[in-house]
């Protein structure tokens, strides 16, 4: 990172500060137990800091030449943007229509093309593949994989440079193995009123 950019530190705070980092004693939407609840959304809907975080992830590919930045639908999109108005290139997203990750609206590839795969939180990288395998059967050319948080627990793996500004404990547990439920400590289902894990 160059002079003047966020370190860490201060990059977990600006999550933590607007609600998309969360420490306690989660039930996902899964049913699974978590210790940690992220939703990027409450950090993106400060325009100012979607600019101020893609842009410093967008710097981790600046040596690259990317030509367009593609993000898979819908936490893709805003991260997908935001890297390719800071990188000065187009910046797409795909959609999964009947289980297929696709290019629609009349967004495309050029063979050839240099593209950066973003989102906003890799857990087990299926989106972000999907979405470089759709871009692959167009002719670009993925350049790399971004991602404002890793919740892969370093188990997410990419045939082409992967770089996150943060990374964020992936560890669950099913309710019965649940030590803050052991421990007594109530749990609370964050985004329940519309919003999801
Ligand atoms: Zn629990």
């Amino acid at each position: 990172m160059g002079f003047g950019e966020p370190g860490e530190a201060e990059i977990r705070q600006i999550f933590e500060k607007s609600g998309a980092i969360l420490s306690g004693h989660f039930i996902l939407t899964s049913g699974r137990h978590s210790d940690t609840y992220v939703q990027c959304a409450l950090v993106l809907q400060y325009p100012e800091l979607a600019a101020q975080l893609c842009g410093v992830l967008a710097e981790r590919f600046r040596g690259l030449n990317v030509n367009c930045v593609v993000g898979p639908a819908l936490g893709g999109i805003i991260i997908a943007y935001e890297v390719a108005r800071a990188l000065g290139v187009r910046g797409i997203f795909t959609e999964r229509v009947e289980g297929v990750m696709r290019l629609r609206r009349g967004f495309t590839v050029a063979p050839g093309e240099r593209v950066l795969v973003v989102e906003d939180v890799v857990t087990t990288g299926g989106s972000v593949k999907e979405a470089a395998a759709a871009v692959a059967a167009l002719g670009g050319e993925v350049v790399g994989f971004g991602a404002l948080i890793d919740r892969s627990g370093g188990q997410a793996r990419f045939d082409a440079p992967f770089a996150a500004l943060l990374k964020v404990g992936a560890v669950t547990w099913e309710p019965d193995a649940c030590p803050l439920c052991r421990q007594g400590v109530p749990a609370v289902k964050p985004g329940s009123r519309g919003l999801g894990a």
